[in-house]
Order: C-alpha cells, then structure tokens, then sequence
C-alpha cells in the first residue's frame, strides 16, 4: 500500500507550447503515438504497427516529464505515472503485483500512457550491489513482470509505454528489445532559443519590469537546464519581495541577483 499511493491517473494539462524547445522530441512523439490513433485509416493502409515503448533519456530538468505529460495531454491520453524506485519501496511480492495493477489500471484507462521515470532503478537493483531493492532477486523479478506485461502484446493495445531515464547507460538491455522501448529519444539541454522560449513561457506568468532583457538571459543560462531557467526566475521572485512588500515587478537586478547564486548543475558527462 505504501507505494500504491504513488501510482495515479491524473488528467495532465500540459500543452506542447509549454515546453520551450524540443523539437525534434515532440515531434517523434507526435509521429509515433499521436498520429496511428488520430489517423488510425491511413496507418492502417500503410501498414504501421503502433508503438509500444519509447525512451527518453537526457539530464535531469530538461523536460522528460513535461513532454510525457504534453503527449498525453495532447493526444488525448489517460496518463499514469510511477517512479521505478516507489518499486521497491515495497514487500517482496507487493512490488511484481504493483507492476501487473499499473497494467491492468492502464488498459482499463485506454487510450492511455504509462510514465516510468527512473526506469534505471529497476536495472540497477537486478545487479544486487546498491540493492535500493535490497538485492539482485527482488529487482530482477520485478523487471521481468515488467517484462511479461510489455510482451502481453494483444492486451496492450492503446497502451503506450513511456520510460525516462537520467542513466541510460545502466538500462537492462532487455528493456531496448524490439517491441518494447524500442524508440529511444535524447532530451537534451536547452539551445539559445529554447532558453528564450522558457524564459518567456515562465515569465509570462510573472509581473517583470520592461528593463529585463530576457534575450541577454537567455544567452546567459548556456548550459543551464530548464528546471534551473524557471528556478532562477522563481529566485528573482524572492529577491524582488526582499526588496519589498509594496514592489509591482521583478526587475532587472533581481533576476542579477538570482543569476549570480545560480550553477549549473548539468555536467558534459550527461549530455549526449
Ligand atoms: P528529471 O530527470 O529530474 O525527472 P525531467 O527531465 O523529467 O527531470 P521535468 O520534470 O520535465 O524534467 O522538468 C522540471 C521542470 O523544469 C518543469 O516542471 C518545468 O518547470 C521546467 N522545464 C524543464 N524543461 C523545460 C522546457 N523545455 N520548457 C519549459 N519548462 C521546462
């Protein structure tokens, strides 16, 4: 029951033009999952066969969870997420039954996706050693019910399988077969003009004052991931109510002040 708690349906209302950037991301996704059920006839005469899986790999803050979210919102799909390490939170047994109850919840919801962010917990557990589940065998049957529920081919339809990881190199290589995450998709750090897409998509849900340039900190924030970009905005936001209670805008030197704190967290090792 204790990681149960984790697993929810949740209708998310995250649209594309929420995420700044991603491009090419949103747009495989689009072609993979959105367009067979939106356009189901001509898939069909082309012969295409839906999608089961897909991963999504790339530093952390950089939108897998936002995107899997806007994919479900946008293609009008229930959306049920579980974290691979609420996993092994659990009593042996609990958790292979917990994976086969997210399946059954999934097709009952369908057309609906299935989130597995830190899918990598469940590879790392299966090689024992930092054991988060306590040792080689209760990671190792939890990925193969995982495992058995991807191959259910037939129950699966309408269910679409989206994984996300920070560590793709530790993934368990059964979990890239075809016809499981077989689609595998980098999100990486925002470019310059991604930067100024958050930055604006952030900002205008912020009072700022007409002296901020948000081309220049757009140019500053290289190499800063999105969560840091729209953290470094939410920072400004202190900064300015520091100043005062009666202040109308966030201007120019809060967003200073808040730059001058900030680091960015990601490292070249994690790009691509
Ligand atoms: P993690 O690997 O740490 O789970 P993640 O890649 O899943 O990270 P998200 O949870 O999607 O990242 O992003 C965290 C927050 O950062 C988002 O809720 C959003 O506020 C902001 N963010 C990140 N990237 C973008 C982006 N491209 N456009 C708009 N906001 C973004």
């Amino acid at each position: 029951p204790t990681a149960m708690r984790e697993i929810f349906l949740e209708p998310p209302k995250v649209r594309w033009s929420d995420i700044g950037g991603q491009e090419e991301v949103k747009q495989r996704l689009r072609e993979a999952v959105e367009w067979p059920l939106t356009h189901p006839e001509v898939f069909a005469r082309l012969g295409g066969s839906p999608r089961k899986g897909l991963l999504l790999y790339g530093p952390p803050g950089c939108s897998k969870t936002l995107t899997a979210k806007a994919l479900a919102t946008e293609a009008g799909l229930n959306f049920m997420a579980v974290k691979g390490p609420e996993l092994f939170s659990m009593y042996v047994g609990e958790s292979e039954r917990a994976v086969r109850e997210v399946f059954r919840k999934a097709r009952a919801a369908s057309p609906s996706i299935i989130f597995f962010d830190e899918i990598d917990a469940l590879s790392a557990s299966r090689e024992g050693g930092q054991g988060r589940g306590g040792g080689g065998g209760v990671g190792a049957s939890v990925l193969t019910a995982l495992l058995n529920e991807m191959d259910g081919i037939e129950s699966l339809k309408n269910v679409t399988i989206l994984a996300a990881t920070n560590r793709p190199e530790i993934i368990d290589p059964a979990l890239l077969r075809p016809g499981r995450l077989d689609t595998i998709l980098y999100v990486g750090p925002p470019d310059l003009e991604a930067r100024r897409q958050i930055l604006d998509i952030k900002t205008k849900k912020m009072s700022i004052s007409s002296e901020v340039d948000l081309d220049e900190l757009a140019r500053k924030t290289d190499g800063y991931s999105g969560a840091e970009i729209v953290n470094i905005c939410d920072e400004a936001i202190h900064y300015a109510m520091r100043e005062s209670f009666d202040i109308d805008a966030v201007g120019r030197s809060h967003f200073g002040q808040a730059m001058e704190k900030a680091v960015p967290q990601i490292t070249s090792a994690m790009r691509e």
